[in-house]
């Protein structure tokens, strides 16, 4: 088949850039690389050294080897044994070029097992495979099968689409002359200007000449013949195929040789001239290899025709059911082809749809995450917020209860300044007067009856005089504190000046008030003065009065228990009087 020898060649002219580790065997493989198009003999035997030597194979030589294989085996028709070793190396090399070349060349597998399913599916391999390798033979070779296997299966915009990409001023004589005969194909169909066409068909047969490639010559060849005829030029397509039969029989590719003797048969019945057109059309049936092309239909078709013509009915009608035979296998192979086509588009899309839906899902899947961080990271800041929030409040707890307690501690020491003595700890006069005044309406109120009583220490000046002030003032705590002992909750006890103290005895008579200043007496005998550092004792006169004598206002009740103590005094010191109107 024409195409296969075609993608062959592609093959054939691959020359390996890989390199492994054992210098001779690597040799090899280039050489068979290098000899297979022109030295088919070199190359099997060069493939069959390579063989010897296979178990000293690295990986990557043996991947290498694998490859070449493949295309001698395809060469040989034996596609099951090519595609096994195409497809180990597409799944096990680790070097993008081989494994590019692998998948290329199971397109070229597929082509010629007619099995376009997994052909389009090395197509899709073969383009993502050409975006690993650049710069490289390969990716060009890799791209003329692609636009091969489109050709064949009929898709020629697509093939068209791909030529574009190539750039056709860098592709040597032969690649040049291959890409033309492609796009010459592809564009067969298109309602180009018949004189651009036959120009673009003589520029090729040129190129493909200069290329010394005569197989490819030969095809377009045959175009530009199909053109003339198609435009009413028989006499021109016969004189442009009619000196290059030779060529195209030494070319041994049947269908070629079939459009030749085709196009000539055609061109000389429509000149009338049924011998040469039957002699033509005979040696196109001679030489039909394969029913399902377009060529058998073609060749059985005219014979059919001429048959016809001549009247010979029985013969016309067996070329007419070959020809209906071949017609039917021919559109079916391209029903199958478009069948193969359709499903490989519809899974693109539904691939295509899937890859989306799968984006969908994962944008979904993104934005779910992104929420989440989101919300975690407000989270965070809540928490820190509560956490800075809290210690603010702490701080703002802890400044107001410094504050509160230091506030509280100094108005505790204002209060104990205005209310206390600072050295006796007692009750200063300006609050017993205070105090003394609640209590004595409160009396009142209660018709209780008050007692006063108050006493001077005796002979104090002698006691400071004698052991100093600090002494003085020891044994004013001291009897201070002795007489606190001895008095009530509810009583008032407070200093008044010097040495003079003040006791107010709420719901207390006088023999009460004598036993309190009894028992204050005995307390002051025991006062111990020795932390002094002296020796000393200490007493007091007392004068007590009552509200029934004195009444209910506190400078009278003082007065006139001043005025006992003052009797106390006189009458001898360490003693109480009463208070006697
Ligand atoms: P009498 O028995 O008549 O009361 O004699 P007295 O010495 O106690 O009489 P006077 O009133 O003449 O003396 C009181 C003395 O108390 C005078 C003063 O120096 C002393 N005094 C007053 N306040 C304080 C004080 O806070 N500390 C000390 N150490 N002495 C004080
Ligand atoms: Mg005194
Ligand atoms: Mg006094």
């Amino acid at each position: 088949m024409i195409l296969f020898k075609i993608l062959a060649f592609i093959s054939l002219f691959t020359v390996s850039t890989v390199w492994g580790k054992t210098p001779e065997i690597n040799a090899l493989l280039a050489q068979a690389e290098n000899v297979r198009q022109e030295n088919p003999k070199k190359f099997n035997e060069t493939i069959n050294l390579l063989e010897s030597k296979a178990l000293s194979f690295s990986h990557e030589q043996r991947m290498n080897y694998y490859v070449l294989k493949a295309y001698k085996l395809t060469i040989m028709g034996n596609y099951a044994e090519a595609e096994q070793l195409l497809d180990t190396v597409s799944k096990n090399s680790s070097n993008n070029e081989l494994i590019l070349r692998a998948t290329y060349g199971l397109i070229s597998v597929y082509l010629a097992k007619k099995d376009w399913t997994n052909g389009f599916l090395f197509v899709e391999k073969t383009l993502q495979q050409i975006k690993q390798v650049n710069n490289n033979p390969h990716t060009i070779y890799g791209l003329l099968t692609v636009i091969v296997f489109y050709n064949q299966i009929q898709q020629f915009e697509l093939s068209l689409s791909y030529i574009k990409t190539l750039n056709t001023e860098q592709l040597t004589l032969k690649n040049k002359c291959f890409v033309e005969q492609l796009r010459l194909e592809a564009s067969q169909n298109k309602n180009f200007s018949s004189v651009i066409q036959i120009f673009q068909m003589e520029e090729t047969i040129k190129t493909c000449e200069q290329a010394n490639w005569p197989v490819a010559a030969a095809v377009v060849r045959a175009y530009l013949a199909k053109n003339h005829l198609e435009n009413g030029s028989p006499q021109k397509a016969i004189l442009s195929l009619t000196p290059f039969i030779g060529d195209v029989l030494a070319t041994k590719f049947s269908l070629a040789i079939i459009d030749f003797y085709n196009t000539l048969a055609k061109a000389y019945y429509q000149l009338g001239k049924a011998d040469k057109s039957s002699h033509y059309a005979d040696l196109a049936v001679e030489n039909i290899t394969h029913n399902n092309t377009k060529q058998t239909v073609d060749a059985y078709h005219q014979k059919y025709q001429l048959e016809y013509d001549a009247k010979n009915f029985e013969k016309a009608l067996d070329y007419y059911i070959k020809y209906a035979e071949a017609d039917k296998a021919y559109l079916n192979d391209i029903t199958a082809r478009n069948v193969a086509f359709q499903l490989a588009q519809h899974q693109a899309i539904q691939q295509k749809n899937q890859i989306e839906l799968l984006n969908n899902q994962n944008e979904l899947l993104n934005n779910r995450n992104e929420l989440l961080r989101v919300e975690q990271s407000l989270a965070r800041t809540e928490a820190e917020n509560t956490k800075l929030i809290a210690s603010l409040l702490m701080a703002i707890i802890a400044l107001l209860a410094f504050f509160g307690y230091r506030s509280w501690r100094t108005q505790r020491r204002l209060k104990t300044l205005a209310e206390f003595d600072y050295l006796t700890k007692v009750y200063n006069r300006g609050h017993f007067m205070t105090l003394a005044e609640e209590t004595l309406k409160l009396a009142t109120k209660a018709k209780q009856t008050v007692t006063c009583i108050i006493f001077d220490l005796d002979k104090f000046k002698m006691i400071n005089d004698r052991y100093g002030h600090s002494a003085g003032d020891l044994a004013l705590k001291a009897a201070a504190s002795a007489a606190h002992s001895c008095v009530r909750d509810n009583d008032i006890f407070a200093r008044l000046g010097g040495e003079e103290f003040v006791i107010l005895l709420p719901g207390c008579d006088t023999s009460a008030a004598c036993y309190v200043a009894e028992k204050c007496m005995r307390a002051f005998e025991a006062i111990d003065t020795s932390d002094s550092g002296h020796e000393f004792s200490v007493t007091a006169s007392f004068g007590i009065t009552t509200s029934k004598i004195s009444g209910m206002a506190i400078d009278d009740l003082i007065a006139d228990a001043d005025k006992a103590l003052y009797q106390a005094k006189n009458n001898g010191r360490n003693q109480y009087r009463i208070y006697e109107p």
